[in-house]
């Protein structure tokens, strides 16, 4: 970047005002994208419907809340079609806008702006503009220092907002102040709490765009779902020229490749002005093409928008795709046959995941059998001993009780009446069942019978039913005497 210094013209500013009228950057469009994932972020744990927040893990209550529905830990069912429409949605996003997720709505690309951009630059003057991000500030100097530990503070303080932000989506608001107030009983909350936050302030201070080149491993995947229209930050070399050896945007064959600098053709548009380089916050030359560095937040587009605005023409650099810029074959498909996959998919999931959803039990019942198999009174009347474990999966308390499907013989003899089991609490109950009538006559074996319970909430018995199967064993025949 620094052989190519020669700047060939510079900007006129008048000229550049006329073009440029009307003009929004993408950096301006990118600060409101950060305002609305910021807003989204902060106020979505503290919404509720119902009692129930719009999403929430919760391993304190072992529940899962999405779109204001509870669910219980046994629900987990939800979750690979949760995780299956990440993917898919950050494989279609990278395919029709290559790392558009990077530049404009991760946490890491916000924090950075927010730090280096608002704080450092624009608070502190401590770097001197926002348009270059190779230079850095001269540590030596004493004011400079203490410009970085207030900026190095600021951010501490913002790190621990992202990070308790962060935990309400496990640990929602209302848990949170409560437990944050009593810190001795809840050192591991505290604990992640600082830690994350902790961890915010060394990335953003100090690992700074490293996190995105070198562990954040999307920028490591990325190039395998682009293709010829896949839309990303992009140098036009048939009117910029060549500016490095090699076409420079062969895509799979040049990421990351070390490229020499060519004589620049005295025709050619590019003033050489770096104004593209030194703006970039991954420190790379957006005109060697394609590179992994690269995290799309398009300030290069403005940066060359503006140089060449000077001289009455389109950048250079534009968010397109190879398709239209390199191979100049026409405009870019946006609908093409990977991208309806991709919706198709993605759709199929979204509707999966609301059926499964909207056929939520509001309440479980686990059945199982105490190790008694059966007991013999003296009348020869049988009983069955069992555990029901009921769940009130439901926002509200319900009373419950059951019965016995099948098998008119059997009868309910513990518990005698219904009860009460209060929103998303359990409830264990001692069930015994007995029957007078001789179920089977087997002489050598114990007969197990099937049954089906059905247990339901009484006030509300449409709705709020589940059926269970399990046996009644019947003793061999010369065990029972009538
Ligand atoms: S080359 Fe640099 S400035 Fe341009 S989009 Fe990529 S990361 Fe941003
Ligand atoms: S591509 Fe644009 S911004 Fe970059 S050096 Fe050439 S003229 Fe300047």
């Amino acid at each position: 970047m620094d052989a190519a210094a020669t700047v060939k013209a510079k900007p006129k500013k008048n000229m550049a005002k006329e073009y440029l009228k009307g003009w929004v950057s993408y950096r301006i469009k990118r600060y409101w994208a950060y305002v609305i994932a910021t807003v989204i972020a902060l106020v979505m744990p503290w919404i509720t419907i119902g009692g129930n927040h719009l999403f929430l893990l919760s391993f304190d209550h072992k529940k899962l809340h999405l779109a204001g529905v509870a669910f219980d830990m046994q629900e987990l069912y939800l979750m690979p079609f949760l995780l299956m429409l990440l993917f898919l949605g950050i494989f279609a996003v990278t395919a029709v806008g290559g790392r558009a997720w990077c530049g404009w709505a991760c946490p890491q690309t916000i924090f950075r702006v927010i730090y280096r951009d608002g704080i450092e630059t624009k608070l502190l003057g401590l770097r001197k503009r926002i348009k270059n991000k190779q230079k850095e500030p001269d540590m030596s100097k004493p004011e400079n220092q203490l410009k970085k530990v207030i900026a190095i503070l600021l951010w501490t303080v913002l790190a621990l907002i992202a990070a308790a932000d962060f935990m309400w989506f496990f640990v929602p608001p209302e848990d949170f102040f409560v437990y944050i107030q009593n810190p001795s009983e809840h050192m591991i909350l505290i604990g992640m709490l600082l830690g994350i936050a902790a961890f915010i302030v060394i990335d953003v201070v100090f690992i700074k765009e490293d996190f995105c080149i070198y562990i954040c491993p999307y920028s490591r995947v990325q190039s395998v779902l682009y293709d010829d229209d896949t839309i990303m930050a992009i140098y036009d070399p048939h009117r910029g020229g060549e500016i490095y050896e090699g076409h420079g945007y062969e895509r799979h064959k040049t990421i990351n490749k070390q490229k020499e600098l060519l004589a620049v053709d005295p025709s050619a548009e590019c003033t050489t002005c770096e104004s593209c380089v030194t703006v970039c916050p991954t420190h790379i030359d957006i005109r060697k093409g394609l590179q992994l560095e690269c995290i799309n937040c398009l300030e290069c587009v403005d940066a060359c928008t503006t140089v060449m605005g000077a001289l009455g023409k389109p950048s250079l650099v534009r968010w397109s795709s190879e398709k239209e810029v390199i191979e100049q074959k026409g405009k870019t498909n946006y609908l093409r046959p990977k991208v309806i996959a991709y919706i198709t998919v993605l759709v199929l999931v979204l509707v999966s995941l609301f059926a499964m959803g909207s056929t939520k039990e509001h309440m479980l019942l686990n059945v199982n059998k105490t190790t008694r198999l059966y007991k013999i009174h003296n009348d020869g009347v049988v009983e069955n001993d069992y555990i029901f474990l009921f769940t009130n999966t439901d926002s509200k308390a319900h009373t419950y009780f059951f019965e016995v499907l099948d098998n008119d013989k059997i009868k309910i003899v513990r518990p005698k009446e219904a009860f009460k089991i209060g929103a998303g609490k359990k409830k264990k109950k001692v069930v015994v069942l007995q029957t007078e009538a001789q179920l089977a006559n087997d002489a050598r074996k114990d007969v197990p019978i099937p049954v089906t319970i059905r247990a339901y909430a009484t006030d509300d018995k449409e709705k709020i039913v589940v059926d269970r199967k399990t046996v009644f064993v019947y003793p061999r025949a010369d065990l029972v005497k009538k």
